[in-house]
């Protein structure tokens, strides 16, 4: 027989949003406009020596996000997007079977499938009425098994963030030994004053690690780049589970010209928080519950009736993201995209 592991049939699929020609996709949390212009020109000039292997050590741009983040190269790892660091950290905390990963649910729908992927334990926490991390009973669900946290802040798909003050006292209550990775995948969104950032805790924290990305407000999904920040011990584990020149020379060049220009690159984040919660209010005026959100996308809990939402945007060439029995997750784009939206979500009937 051939030998696959017989826990692959059980493992859950991750289902992208839907590319559908001719329609509006609002259902990947992407930017519509395409990456800037001096990243798409250094994208070009990097495809032209793609005949050789990548940096392997991600060197240039290593140093430039240390240099941006006042840390040391070394704790810094970068990954091929962050959901492949998610993986790593499972790779490089769990040991197999008995080892647990905790992450609240709802939250990004990659954690059980890399937990799984890594032959770790699935534990969950449900998110409390009001759609947000319930961090106190997620500390209560700390076992001696524990490896590793996934706190997502802003969460994905419900939008709040989590707040430093019940963030801190989440670190302090799990202790050293247990890896925290806060997810700030969206944090280039919060305008929350009270929300967490994961930098300003490294020093005090070692046991924490911040995951970012170039996916969503540097609007280059498709190259693939995110990282990790946090104590050179976890950053080396980190790299040492990384196969080798998975981050290609187009994602690096990439990265490095949008960070030179991320003032400008990140400038476009004011105008989809503008839009972001003129479309929260628009739903909310005709009749939908729209939980605060700090990122890129609204979440709408819908219940059983998330399908039959999806599909009634669907018929109107909007594509959107349910999840069964759940809710819908909208991402917010341009004031135009967002029109087509409110005009087929108050067509809908609640
Ligand atoms: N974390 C969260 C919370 C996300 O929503 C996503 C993307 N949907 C990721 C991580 C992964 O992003 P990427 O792999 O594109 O960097």
């Amino acid at each position: 027989m051939t030998p696959i592991r017989p826990d692959l049939d059980t493992l859950p699929a991750y289902v992208p949003g839907r590319t559908v020609p001719g329609a509006i996709k609002l259902a990947s949390n992407e930017v519509t406009e395409p990456p800037a212009p001096p990243v798409l020109e250094a994208i070009a000039r990097a495809a032209a020596g793609a005949n050789r292997y990548p940096d392997l050590g991600v060197v240039e741009l290593t140093d430039r996000l240390a240099a941006a983040y006042d840390l040391g190269p070394e704790r810094i790892a970068v990954g091929c997007g962050s959901v492949t660091i998610c993986q790593q950290l499972v790779q490089a905390t769990c040991l197999g079977p008995g080892d647990e990963v905790l992450f609240a649910w709802r939250s990004f729908e990659a954690y059980p499938i890399v937990t799984q992927i890594g032959a770790a334990a699935v534990r969950t926490v449900g998110l409390t009425a009001d759609f947000r991390h319930d961090l106190d009973a997620m500390a209560a669900a700390v076992t001696e098994r524990t490896r590793l946290v996934f706190v997502c802040s802003p969460n994905n798909p419900t939008g709040p963030a989590v707040h430093r003050d019940e963030f801190v006292r989440f670190l302090t209550a799990v202790g050293p030994d247990v890896l925290v990775a806060l997810d700030e995948a969206y944090a280039e969104y919060v305008t929350d004053p009270d929300a967490v950032s994961g930098r300003p805790l490294l020093d005090e924290y070692p046991n924490l690690v911040v995951l970012r990305t170039f996916s969503k407000a540097y609007r280059m999904a498709g190259l693939r780049v995110g990282y990790a920040l946090g104590s050179a011990e976890v950053t080396t584990a980190l790299r040492k589970v990384c196969p080798p020149f998975s981050i290609s020379a187009v994602a690096q060049a990439g990265a490095i010209a949008a960070l030179e220009h991320s003032a400008e690159i990140l400038a476009g984040c004011a105008d989809v928080v503008r839009e972001r919660d003129r479309v929260a209010a628009a739903l909310r005026d005709n009749g939908f519950v729209v939980p605060d959100s700090q990122a890129n996308f609204v979440w709408l809990p819908l219940g059983e009736r998330a399908a039959e939402f999806a599909a009634h945007c669907a018929e109107q060439k909007v594509i959107v993201r349910p999840f069964v029995s759940d809710g819908v997750r909208v991402t917010v784009s341009t004031p135009q995209e967002n029109d087509a939206l409110l005009d087929v979500a108050t067509a809908f009937a609640l």
